[in-house]
C-alpha cells in the first residue's frame, strides 16, 4: 500500500481519491475549497495545508485539476507540489490539459528527479464512483510500471499510449470524439422531433445499429429526459476542444469539424449555459429548429 498526495477534490478526484482509501492506500489530501477536504477526511484521509504539504507526505501525488493554467500553479506556483515533493517521488497529473503543458510540468519535475506521468480519464463521474475509469497515460514505461496498480483502483482500462504529454493527445482524440457525437445526436434527434417523430422511439430504434455508441447510450437518455445536471460541464469540454485545436494548430493539422463544435460550444456559454452537462450541446441544434426534444407522453 502507498501514501498518496490527492490534490483537486472536485467532481471527478472526491470520488477517485474515495477509491484509493477503499483500495487502502493511505491518502494526504488538499483543495482550495476547505469543505472538499472536511468530506475526505471525514472518510479517513489526512489533512494536507498546502499541494506542497500533502506531496512532502506523500510517495506518490496525483493532481485531479481542471485545466492546464491550475496545474502549472497547484506543482509549480508557491506552495505546489514541487515545494513539497521529495526526489524520487512520483506526480501523476490526471486533469486533463494542453500536452504541451504536461511536458513542461514534466521537464520541471524531471529537473527536481520526482517522476512524472500524464494520466487523463474517460468515463465521467459514474465511472469515477465506480472505478471503472479508462486512464490513458504518457510517461516512461518503469514509472508507468511502479503505478500501474494504484491507477487500477480507480480505472478498468490503463494504457501506456507514449512519451509524456501522450495521454493528454489521446484524451483530446477522445473529447473530439465525444463532441461531435454529442452535435450530431443533437441535429438527428431534433430532426426526428421536428417531424413529429417520439425521439426516444428513434433512439431505441437506432441504438443497435451503426449508429449506436457509449455516447449514445449515456447522452440521448439525459435529452430526452430534459436532465442536464452534470456530470461533464459545457466549459470543461469548451476547454477540451480549446486544447485541442491549439494542438492542431501546432501540428498544422486542420480539424474542421471540432471548430465547428467548439463555436457551438462557445454561443452555448454566452447564453449561459456552460455549467450544464455537455449533453447541452444537443441545444444547439434545437434552438436553430426551435424545437425541443423531448420523450413524448
Ligand atoms: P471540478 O471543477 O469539479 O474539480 C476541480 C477541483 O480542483 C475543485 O475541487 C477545485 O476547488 C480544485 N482546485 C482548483 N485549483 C486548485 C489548486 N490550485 N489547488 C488545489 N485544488 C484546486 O472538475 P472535475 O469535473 O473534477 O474535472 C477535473 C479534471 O478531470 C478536468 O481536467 C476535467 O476536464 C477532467 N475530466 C472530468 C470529467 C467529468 O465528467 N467531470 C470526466 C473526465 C475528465
Amino acid at each position: 500500500m502507498s501514501k498518496i498526495g490527492f490534490v483537486g477534490l472536485g467532481i471527478m478526484g472526491k470520488p477517485m481519491s474515495k477509491n484509493l482509501l477503499k483500495a487502502g492506500h493511505e491518502l494526504v489530501v488538499f483543495d482550495v475549497v476547505a469543505e472538499r477536504v472536511d468530506e475526505l477526511t471525514a472518510a479517513g484521509a489526512g489533512k494536507g495545508a498546502s499541494a506542497a504539504d500533502a506531496a512532502a507526505k506523500s510517495e506518490i501525488i496525483i493532481t485531479m485539476l481542471p485545466d492546464g493554467p491550475d496545474v502549472e500553479k497547484a506543482v509549480l506556483g508557491p506552495a505546489g507540489v514541487l515545494e513539497g515533493a521529495a526526489g524520487g517521488s512520483i506526480l501523476v497529473d490526471m486533469s486533463s490539459i494542453n500536452p504541451l503543458v504536461a511536458q513542461k510540468v514534466g521537464a520541471a519535475c524531471e529537473a527536481k528527479a520526482v517522476e512524472f506521468l500524464d494520466a487523463p480519464v474517460s468515463g465521467g463521474e459514474p465511472k469515477a464512483i465506480d472505478g471503472t475509469l479508462a486512464i490513458m497515460v504518457g510517461g516512461k514505461q518503469e514509472t508507468f510500471d511502479k503505478v500501474a496498480p494504484i491507477l487500477q483502483a480507480m480505472g478498468s482500462s490503463v494504457t501506456l499510449a507514449g512519451e509524456v504529454g501522450a495521454g493528454n493527445v489521446t484524451k483530446l482524440a477522445n473529447q473530439i470524439i465525444v463532441a461531435c457525437n454529442i452535435a450530431a445526436m443533437g441535429e438527428a434527434l431534433v430532426l426526428a422531433t421536428k417531424a413529429g417523430l417520439n425521439p426516444e422511439t428513434v433512439f431505441q430504434a437506432i441504438k443497435g445499429g451503426l449508429a449506436g455508441s457509449t455516447v449514445l447510450n449515456a447522452k440521448a437518455p439525459m435529452l430526452i429526459g430534459r436532465n442536464f445536471k452534470p456530470g461533464f460541464r459545457i466549459n470543461l469540454h469548451h476547454k477540451d476542444l480549446r486544447n485541442a485545436l491549439q494542438a492542431a494548430e501546432s501540428l498544422r493539422v486542420p480539424l474542421p469539424i471540432t471548430s465547428l463544435v467548439q463555436q457551438m460550444v462557445v454561443s452555448l456559454i454566452n447564453e449561459g449555459k456552460g455549467d450544464l452537462d455537455h449533453s447541452g450541446i444537443a441545444q444547439f441544434a434545437e434552438q436553430g429548429a426551435k424545437v425541443e426534444v423531448r420523450k413524448k407522453a
